[in-house]
């Protein structure tokens, strides 16, 4: 049972564990994970072995994103009655491309306490590691399975104005960085952080044709587990012709509508994308010899 506010309240600890060198479990992770009376564990197998200190067993909750809704209120159930849980995945940050995002908004809408014991994630222990810009920086976890989604959803992305983050399994290396290329350009600088803080630990930088290179003819890089950080966009956003934009808008809505679309793609504000709107509409007279370079 954990203070807060002067009342002994139950705590939902999200707790970070290692994601390969188990010397990189924290010293508080260590400690609450040897006493906490509960712990919800991904796979009870692997977290097991996080314990071997441990001289009486704690009670386990099987907590995966096929079980997370059945198990809900179980753990809801073990905070209410004043007992803490332990919330853990297999490896590194409960919630970041893992189970517990239910539980955690479960847990502060029933006015329990959650607190986090933070400590490794892979997806910033490869930004960190990766020499590409770190101000800003998108998450995008896993990327579709399928080669024509995943285009669709570099395709989204290509703008991005920031380093993005993808978990990708080694074995499909070649083939994500083959969409890489086609969808973002073989000139892209990138970054692939594979077995982080274990044996066969390799950060590799280089532009998208480089990697795909490097990843095709060493049979090595499709061993384990990946991360791959690619730079964001430096082109600009695509500047918007409001005037262009106003013409095609007013012969499709009425003006009202066309004023407010106008105004959230051009950043213009309402009344002057209303000005604009109105000098286009087909319906005055003179309309029809307005241009865009007018
Ligand atoms: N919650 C975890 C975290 O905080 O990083 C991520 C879990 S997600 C299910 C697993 C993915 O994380 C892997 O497919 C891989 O992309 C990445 N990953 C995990 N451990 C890694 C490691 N040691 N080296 C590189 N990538 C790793």
């Amino acid at each position: 049972m954990s203070e807060a506010g002067g009342q002994s309240r139950a705590t939902l600890w999200v707790v970070a564990t290692p994601i390969g060198h188990l010397g990189d479990l924290s010293g508080r992770a260590r400690e609450l994970l040897e006493t906490v009376p509960v712990i919800a564990a991904e796979d009870t197998r692997i977290s097991r072995r996080l314990l071997a200190q441990r001289p009486t067993a704690p009670r386990w909750i099987r907590l995966n994103e096929h079980s997370e809704d059945r198990v809900l209120d179980e753990v809801l159930g073990v905070l209410q009655s004043g007992l803490d849980v332990a919330l853990v995945s297999d490896a590194g940050t409960p919630l970041v491309s893992d189970p517990g995002y239910r539980l955690v908004s479960a847990a502060h809408a029933a006015g329990l306490r959650v607190s986090p014991i933070p400590g490794p994630c892979a997806a910033i222990a490869a930004l960190s590691t990766s020499g590409l810009p770190s101000d800003r920086f998108w998450f995008e976890g896993f990327l579709p399975a399928r080669s024509a989604a995943r285009r669709r959803r570099l395709q989204a992305l290509a703008a991005m104005p920031a380093s993005i983050i993808c978990y990708v399994p080694a074995r499909d290396l070649v083939e994500v960085l083959d969409d890489c290329i086609t969808v973002l350009g073989a000139d892209r600088p990138a970054t692939i952080a594979r077995e982080l803080t274990k044996h066969h630990e390799t950060i590799q930088r280089g532009r998208l044709a480089e990697l795909h290179v490097f990843c095709r003819d060493d049979p090595e890089q499709g061993r384990g587990e990946s991360v791959l950080v690619v730079a964001g966009s430096e082109r600009p956003p695509a500047a918007i012709d409001a005037a262009a934009l106003a013409a095609e808008l007013a012969l499709e809505l009425p003006p009202s509508r066309a004023a407010r679309v106008l105004s959230k793609l051009s950043g213009l504000s309402r009344k002057q994308a209303w000005d604009l709107v109105e000098r286009h509409r087909a319906d005055k007279p003179g309309a029809a010899i307005v241009t865009s370079d007018d």
